[in-house]
């Protein structure tokens, strides 16, 4: 068959395409110029308690990860949003967080981002959101609401890993074989949501604010907040929830653990 055939041109173009985006992740992993590595080291030993914990190693590892994640994402303001580099450096810190752990960028679906200056309404449904996560790979934060998460490391509350961990979830779910084990290990995290749930949704004292309850993806992400955020006291309350997470992400916060293997 020619290779004009049209069936040949378009896997040839696919091809070309798909290995173009391989090629310049590889360049920008090598290509990270020492004056914004510097910036950025200094930003975020500010504004990320995360980052500011992981030696030296994982610290080049982050940025190097940050800084290919703010040349490759289509990060866009929305109804006046400036999106300035801090702007951008808080939105990659909740990427590279969560899939720290992780050998590969595993959310690669996820390429646009949109920051509004605060809450938004949603054009199709009318719901009104601090954060949302498209599946056809847009997310969308409040500006405000994002950077708060980030002001106090303690308090289990942050819209940037809340919206990547729906990311996440929805990314599993949704793959190919590759990710068998994952998706075991996830398909243990939302059993334990189902008990959970049900704990929250009775009204009793629970860990987890009620949000949680609202349904298995709500729970996970409110986990992950937890995850990293009150790490002891998940380990405490919920052992088998903190360990399956830790496994899920190949972190372990409470011990300072974060890439285990
Ligand atoms: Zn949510």
């Amino acid at each position: 068959m020619p290779f004009t055939d049209p069936f040949y041109l378009l896997a040839i173009a696919l091809f070309v395409g798909a290995n173009i985006l391989f090629l310049r992740s590889i360049w920008l992993l090598f290509y990270f110029p020492k004056a914004d590595a510097r910036a950025m080291d200094r930003f975020y030993r500010q504004h990320s308690l995360y980052y500011s914990k992981l030696d030296d190693r994982l610290k080049k590892r982050f940025l190097q990860r940050a800084y290919s994640f703010t040349k490759s994402l289509k990060i866009v303001g929305r109804m006046g949003a400036e999106v300035t580099l801090p702007v951008k450096l808080m939105v990659v810190a909740a990427m590279v967080q969560i899939t720290f752990g992780f050998q590969q960028y595993f959310l690669k679906k996820f390429r646009t981002v949109f920051v509004y200056p605060d809450s938004f309404r949603n054009p199709h449904t009318g719901n009104v959101h601090d954060g949302e996560v498209h599946p056809g790979g847009l997310i969308s934060f409040s500006l405000k609401k994002l950077l708060k998460g980030f002001d106090d490391p303690y308090d289990a509350v942050n819209l940037g890993l809340h919206e990547m961990a729906h990311a996440l979830m929805h990314t599993i779910l949704t793959s190919n074989s590759s990710m068998v084990n994952l998706k075991a290990v996830l398909n243990d995290v939302l059993a334990i949501a189902k008990v959970e749930m049900e704990k929250i949704n009775s009204g009793g004292v629970h860990i987890f604010r009620s949000y949680a309850g609202a349904n298995a993806s709500e729970f996970f992400a409110v986990a992950v907040e937890h995850f990293f955020e009150n790490p002891k006291n998940l380990q405490n309350e919920l052992p088998d929830l903190y360990s399956k997470l830790a496994v899920l992400l190949n972190q372990d916060p409470v011990h300072n653990n974060y890439c285990i293997q």
